[in-house]
């Protein structure tokens, strides 16, 4: 069974890292605690939030719905925590998934893209992958390598600490 998550405001970062690496992640900016554990109960998700309310809620209590308190402020040691919390994987998936609205990337050829990306790009990326809900064009780019060597470093880091 696949992993997914709901996440409320107090964890937004993490949501964002989650993406990156490919796992369904819902972001809620503004919902009741309600609403929250009515959707992953509904969906199978984890939720993760640092309003310890929540996990005070008996069906979380009772393990009917996973709940994980990030402990640190720091995102990138939310993540850690997480990740090793329910044995993620950092490498299988990354980067398939819409980092702003979570949606599944298709792979779009260059024809596709060239009235949407810069000319620049056009000419020197082969591979392209696309948003269907909000259209975004992803390459691998500075900005995605930056990225994979973010998440690199710190699966190696994970893997010291094991
Ligand atoms: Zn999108």
């Amino acid at each position: 069974m696949e992993i997914s998550f709901a996440v409320d405001s107090n964890a937004g970062k993490l949501a964002r890292w989650l993406r990156m690496m490919g796992y369904d992640t819902l972001y809620f900016k503004n919902i009741d605690d309600s609403e929250l554990v009515r959707i992953a109960l509904r969906e199978n998700r984890v939720i993760l939030t640092r309003d310890t309310q929540i996990m005070k809620r008996r069906v979380v209590t009772n393990g009917q719905i996973k709940a994980i308190l990030p402990q640190s402020g720091d995102p990138r040691e939310q993540l850690y925590q997480v990740a090793t919390e329910l044995n993620l994987d950092y490498r299988q998936r990354q980067f398939t998934r819409c980092l702003e609205c979570n949606q599944t990337l298709l792979p779009r050829s260059k024809e596709d893209v060239k009235e949407l990306v810069p000319p620049y790009v056009f000419r020197t990326q082969a591979q392209y992958m696309q948003c269907p809900n909000c259209l975004r064009v992803y390459w691998r780019g500075t900005h995605w390598q930056r990225m994979k060597t973010a998440l690199e470093a710190f699966a190696s880091d994970s893997a010291g600490q094991q």
